[in-house]
């Protein structure tokens, strides 16, 4: 996708280090880190929000959830982590390319959810 600055990292347009890769997403660090660890779990895939994904794309995302799981003691996130997905603007969604934080490496005691 054209202007999305996470399909041109996935291009490798726009250089980064890859904690993890697969068929389906990678998982990168977060420019502008907002917990100790802050990665990002992208989908190969440019999908903007959750609601243009067909439900096999959805598979995706249950993949992805899974697969981070499996790999979050290899991140340093053996203590726990928060799972976010940010949509559209009133969430302060930056970037419309669907990703998911994976937050962690410290308590999550901000905020209380
Ligand atoms: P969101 O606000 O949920 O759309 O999240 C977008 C995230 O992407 C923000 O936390 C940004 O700090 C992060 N970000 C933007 N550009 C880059 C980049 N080139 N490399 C890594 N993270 C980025
Ligand atoms: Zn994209």
């Amino acid at each position: 996708m054209k202007d999305c600055v996470f399909c041109s990292i996935l291009e490798g347009a726009i250089p980064s280090e890859r904690f993890y890769e697969d068929e389906r997403f990678i998982v990168i660090k977060d420019i502008e880190p907002k917990a100790n660890l802050h990665y990002l779990a992208i989908p190969k895939k440019h999908y903007k929000l959750l609601s243009e994904m067909t439900a096999s794309e959805r598979d995706d995302l249950g993949y992805i959830m899974s697969a981070i799981s499996q790999i979050a003691p290899k991140l340093g996130l053996g203590g726990g982590y928060r799972l976010v997905i940010n949509q559209g603007d009133d969430a302060g969604q930056t970037v419309f390319h669907l990703h998911i934080h994976i937050l962690g490496g410290q308590k999550m005691d901000f905020p209380r959810l």
